[in-house]
Formats: C-alpha cells, structure tokens, sequence
C-alpha cells in the first residue's frame, strides 16, 4: 500500500479493523479504537542513492552501543522461556549481527538481513548471515525454536503475511521476541505536541523518515498483544527498555544528518540533561515475548 493508495482507499486498521483516519502529515494514519499508528513511507534498502547519503562509520558508531545493551537484556529475558541446548534463533534484519554475537553464547543462531552492504560486513566477520527478506530468504523446510524481531517489525509493512510465516517456520512450542517503539512512549507523545507547535523535526526523526527503511507502523503493548493473538500467539512476558542511553547520543544525532552543529551540540545538550528525567515517564521501547498456541 502506498501513500498515495492510502489516500484513494479506505485502509483497516490491521489489529481491530476499524478504518484508518489521516494524522499528524498526509503519510500518518492511525486507529481511533485501538490506537494502532501507520506511516505510508517506502522503504529503499538497496538504492544506490540512499547509501551515498549516509556516513557508514557514523551509523556503525551511532546505534552499537545501545543495540549491544539491549541485546544482553534480551537475550538474559528469552533463557527465562527457551530451554533445551542451543535452540535454534533466527535474527529476522539481523543487520551487522550484534544481537546474534550476544545470543551466540546460548542459542544455535542464523541472522536474516535484506541489506546488501550490511550483511556483507556481517558476514566478512564470520557470522552466518542469509542475505534477503523475511520469510522468502529461507531454505524450504527451515524451522526455530525463537523468530526474533527487533527493531524491526516496525519497518515490515505487511505483518499479517510476517506473522503467518512466523507461525510456519516455529517449532511447535516456539516463541517470537518483538522489541520496537512505543507508541505510548514519552518521547513519541512529546514528538506529537512538538509538531502540533510546528517543531517537526523530532516527529519525522522518531519514524525514521528519509532514512533507507523508516518506520510503517507505530504500536503499543496492547494493540500489538492483540494482533499477535489474533495470529495464534499468547503473551508471556513483556517490559520496557530504557529510552535512552548517553552513550552514542551525538553519534546518533550526527547520523540523522543534522548538519548544523551548534543546533546538534544543543539537540545532545538537551538530551543528555533530560535522560535522568526520562525514568519518571514511559519508555519509548517495548518488548514482549510470544509463545506459539
Ligand atoms: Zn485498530
């Protein structure tokens, strides 16, 4: 579905059905019912014109920390659920393979990653790494023990088609781990209010617009608990994982391509003053462990 689809047609909200009503800009759309949120953006992960405009080593720099932090939580969150020796895990958007070196120590682990370049470096680094999409990519009888998704169910656009695969490439007593923005999030709703007072930026930045594979979906615990439900998955853990971390703020703010510098010192300044802040409103990044009915 494009924007341009969207704006002729009537689109359902794909956790509750309800029609979907124009947002914030003309590629927003959300869900009055269950508060479910859509961005018509299309994703260009291996135009030649997209990765001319990024700084590799800045991205590299600018989200390794955070995603390595995380990961560890994660990964400590799934051993809760998933016994057995070595499971089999896959990474779906595995990327430079940092989830897949922290989860290496317990699970038997294949990353996915639709990125040329990025699974190329991954895999100069020894990593097994199939290049191509979600669930296509995969040999034909291939099945896990754990799907992981993170940070990256948000940039799939069609999800029903996502989740039926999951379902077919999971063992029987398999789990999906999702970890992505919320849409409840502190942050978001600030983006929101900013935007509503003309301050556009952060709105843009939070769906990632611009960037090779920005955000299409916008959910929170419930709607997304409710979606998984409804494709035969029950909930058993979920939680949130701190907003953000210091380390690697600039680097991220300098990967968003924000060339003026002393509006970039600002934007870190305001930042790293409002993280001990941040801890006393909701965090802007869930997960949630599905087990398959
Ligand atoms: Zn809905």
């Amino acid at each position: 579905m494009t924007e341009s689809e969207a704006i002729n047609h009537q689109v359902a909200c794909p956790v509750c059905g309800a029609i979907l009503i124009e947002g914030y800009v003309s590629w927003h759309y959300y869900c009055t019912s269950c508060k479910y949120e859509r961005g018509f953006l299309t994703p260009e992960i291996n135009a030649p014109e997209v990765h001319r405009k990024l700084d590799e080593l800045k991205r590299i720099v600018g989200l390794k920390k955070t995603r390595i932090a995380n990961a560890i939580l994660l990964v400590e969150i799934l051993r809760k659920f998933v016994h057995g020796e070595f499971p089999r895990l896959l990474d779906v958007g595995s990327g430079y393979g940092w989830f897949l070196d922290i989860a290496a120590s317990h699970f038997n682990v294949t990353g996915l990653e639709p990125d040329e370049h990025v699974a190329g470096i991954a895999e100069m680094q020894g990593k097994s790494v199939i290049r191509g999409y979600f669930p296509s990519a995969l040999q034909g009888h291939e099945t896990f023990d754990v799907i992981v998704f993170n940070d990256v169910l948000e940039h799939i656009p069609n999800i029903p088609e996502a989740l039926s695969a999951c379902k077919e490439r999971l063992n029987s007593e398999g789990f999906v781990l999702l970890c992505m923005p919320d849409s409840s999030g502190f942050l978001y709703n600030l983006s929101k209010r900013l935007h509503i007072l003309k301050i556009r930026y952060p709105f843009y930045r939070l769906w990632q617009f611009g960037l090779p594979s920005p955000h299409v979906h916008y959910f929170n615990i419930n709607n997304i608990s409710e979606l998984m439900r409804r494709h035969g998955f029950i909930i058993c853990a979920k939680g949130h994982l701190p907003t953000a971390l210091i380390e690697g703020v600039y680097d991220r703010i300098a990967f968003a391509g924000i060339n003026n510098s002393l509006f970039r010192l600002l934007l870190w300044a305001m930042i790293v003053m409002s993280v001990p802040l941040l801890k006393f409103f909701p965090s802007d990044i869930f997960y949630a462990i599905f087990k398959r009915q």
